[in-house]
């Protein structure tokens, strides 16, 4: 009997990898996942089984591995979390028979944060501005609201070659329901070689340095600066 594990490798180096997920890798028969995560994890595959998924869509690379989950022990690789704008749900939703197990990661936005400071203390939201698969409407709706809410709001697939625009008008958006001083931290490849950090406050905000390898993360009403700390209170009265 075979099973897949679909797994959530976390930012990028091993060692923000949970336990269980190296684990999982390391009794994986086979590590489905694209060729720039596989070099990520080499040291951990050494000389298993590997299918890189480069030139191939997400349904069939998820077609695939359940088929090899049939008989084999198979972990598919998300960076981040699987689950969240990962390979969880669509493995889920293709499933017939085969054993599935989501095993869960560090997602970007803690990753970002963590380098930031504490940005996501209080009610916070993911927002993904690709509208590969989701209507310009509803992505603008959600900002919208989320601004309205109040909520700390991280935008992955912020930018894209293709699509520059959108950013900016999401950022115009959230400055409405916002002071001008609110922080806005543009984070790039967190945690990972390459890393680079970015705060701008929301009134002049800059979107030139966005890629698809950063998020965006942009304070509620009361978040703010404090030596080169993004801090969103939680709200415990202190003395100061
Ligand atoms: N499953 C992933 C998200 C995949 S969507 C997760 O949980 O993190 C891809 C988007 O995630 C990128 O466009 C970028 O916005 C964000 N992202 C992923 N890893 C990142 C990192 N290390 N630093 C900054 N942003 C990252």
């Amino acid at each position: 009997m075979g099973k897949l594990f679909v797994v959530g490798i976390g930012p990028g180096g091993l060692e923000h990898m949970t336990i269980k997920a190296l684990d999982t890798i390391k009794e994986s028969d086979i590590i489905v996942g694209y060729t720039k995560y596989l070099e990520f994890l080499q040291p951990l595959i050494k000389d298993k089984e590997t299918v890189s998924t480069g030139m191939m869509g997400e349904e069939e690379r998820c077609r695939k591995a359940l088929e090899l989950a049939k008989d084999k022990v198979v972990a598919v690789i998300s960076t981040g979390d699987a689950g969240i704008y990962g390979m969880a749900g669509l493995i889920l939703e293709l499933r017939e028979d085969e054993e599935v197990e989501i095993i869960p990661g560090v997602t970007a936005s803690s990753s970002a944060g963590s380098v930031l400071g504490a940005p996501l203390m209080h009610d916070n939201c993911n927002i993904s501005l690709s509208d590969l698969m989701t209507p310009y409407e509803d992505i603008k709706k959600r900002v919208r609201l989320a601004a309205e809410g109040d909520f700390i709001i991280s935008l992955y697939n912020p930018k894209s070659k293709k699509r520059i625009t959108y950013l900016r008008e999401a950022i115009g958006t959230i400055k409405e329901f916002r002071p001008a001083s609110t922080p806005v931290a543009v984070v790039k490849n967190a945690l990972r070689e390459g890393q680079s950090i970015n705060i701008y406050t929301i009134e002049n905000f800059d979107d030139s340095e966005v890629d698809m390898f950063s998020i965006v993360i942009v304070g509620n009403s009361k978040s703010f600066m404090k030596d080169g700390f993004f801090i969103t209170p939680r709200g415990y009265k202190i003395d100061k």
